[in-house]
């Protein structure tokens, strides 16, 4: 049988709460799948700080180097707002990124035809909507180097971010990004702004080449990230795959995810370079949103980003593609019979908990594996 090794780490606020429903599903799979997930829980964020003064410590970095997949919740809140800057709770999720060499963001929005309603966009643009972002994670302007702010002398300041980015680290997240189309609707677009950057034309010249060589049959369509803001906007179901750098990554998946709900929906998956050896990338899954102080401790939290995070980790880490599928459609199945959580709340539909929403979301699935 196989054997799967999964780090959970909670977190904060409700990130402890919505992993409480996810391990409902991972004790129903144990039972049901034919495949079994070993797995181990450590401290992250501020529940780390309060325990070990650090935001994770050794130990959990070795569980998560050791494991196929991690499974995060949520860090921060206002108990740690005073907390040294190099422990504060985010630093948790950094040093995860850094360490495993998280280097392609995949976050995908998903418009549930139940959801449409409450959508910005009027539901014909939304309904059906299916579009993955993969966004560049580890380079760019976040990290280039100098990134400072200096006093001038006539006294003004002078800030400073650098834009980078090597050949290499364009052409691994291109090839996430054809990998991800070959398995989907078969389109990539890529995003730049070669007009005005150099990091533009560098960025067009090397998703081109990779193309080329690796993956001919996708098609492929360049857009300047402005365009692709307003076409996202405008009709956003002409994308299928859409991948681009760090910092437009970061704008453009807000936008789209947004265009498709509530914080309380949206997954995301991080993936490494496979491994020379096995083929696996390391990988984490986590929601979207945060710890939600203003709600924590509540049952109040929607967990179904949290429960489509690990179906992002069955169909990427796991190749349990079908179980993905099960496990997404009882989203849906439970979100047609009318159950929300307060943050999806819509008139007429019933509001449920956290763990009822989880189990409602499991009842589904035990129907769908039947
Ligand atoms: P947040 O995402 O925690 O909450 C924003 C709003 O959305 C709140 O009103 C919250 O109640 C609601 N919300 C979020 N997720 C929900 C869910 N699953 N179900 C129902 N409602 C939900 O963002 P914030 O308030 O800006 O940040 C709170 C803390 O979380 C801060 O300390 C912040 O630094 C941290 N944060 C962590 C992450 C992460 O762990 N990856 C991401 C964002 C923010």
């Amino acid at each position: 049988m196989t054997t799967h090794h999964l780090l959970l780490l909670p977190g904060d606020g409700i990130g402890v709460e919505t992993m409480a429903e996810v391990e409902r599903i991972i004790a129903f799979l144990n039972e049901k799948s034919g495949v079994t997930f070993k797995t181990e829980s450590d401290l992250v964020g501020g529940a780390a700080y309060d325990a070990h003064g650090v935001a994770i410590t050794d130990e959990a970095m070795e569980k998560a180097l050791k494991s196929d997949a991690v499974i995060f919740g949520a860090v921060g809140g206002p108990k740690w707002d005073g907390v040294p800057y190099a422990v504060r709770p985010e630093a948790g999720l950094l040093r995860l990124r850094k360490d495993l060499g998280l280097f392609a963001n995949l976050r995908p929005a998903i418009c549930y035809p139940a959801l449409a309603d409450a959508s910005s966009l009027k539901r014909e643009l939304v309904e059906g909507l299916d579009i993955m972002i993969v966004r560049e994670l580890t380079g760019g302007v976040y990290f280039g180097e100098p990134k400072e702010i200096v006093t001038l002398e006539d006294g003004q300041k002078r800030a400073v971010d650098t834009q980078i980015y090597t050949t290499h680290e364009i052409e691994r997240i291109a090839k996430v990004a054809f990998d991800l189309a070959s398995k989907r609707s078969n389109k990539v677009h890529s995003a730049e702004k070669r007009n005005v950057m150099r990091t533009g034309v560098l960025w067009n010249e090397v998703v081109t080449a990779t193309h080329k060589t690796y993956a001919p049959n996708v098609e492929l369509n360049h857009i300047l990230a402005d365009n692709c803001a307003m076409q996202l906007v405008r009709n956003p179901k002409q994308f299928d795959v859409i991948v681009t750098d760090n910092l437009f990554g970061d704008v453009l998946s807000d936008e789209a995810a947004m265009a498709t709900g509530s914080l309380g929906m949206l997954p995301s998956a991080s993936l490494g370079a496979p491994d020379p050896a096995t083929g696996k990338r390391k990988a984490l899954y986590e929601p979207v949103h945060g710890s939600a102080p203003d709600i924590a401790g509540k049952n109040l939290a929607n967990p179904i980003a949290t429960i489509a995070s690990f179906a992002m980790a069955l169909r990427y880490s796991f190749d349990m593609g079908k179980e993905a599928d099960q496990l997404e459609t009882a989203i849906a199945n439970v979100l047609d019979q009318g159950l929300r959580t307060g943050d999806i709340m819509q008139p007429g539909m019933k509001q449920v908990s956290c763990s009822d929403m989880g189990a409602a979301v499991l009842a589904e699935l035990g129907k769908l594996a039947a």
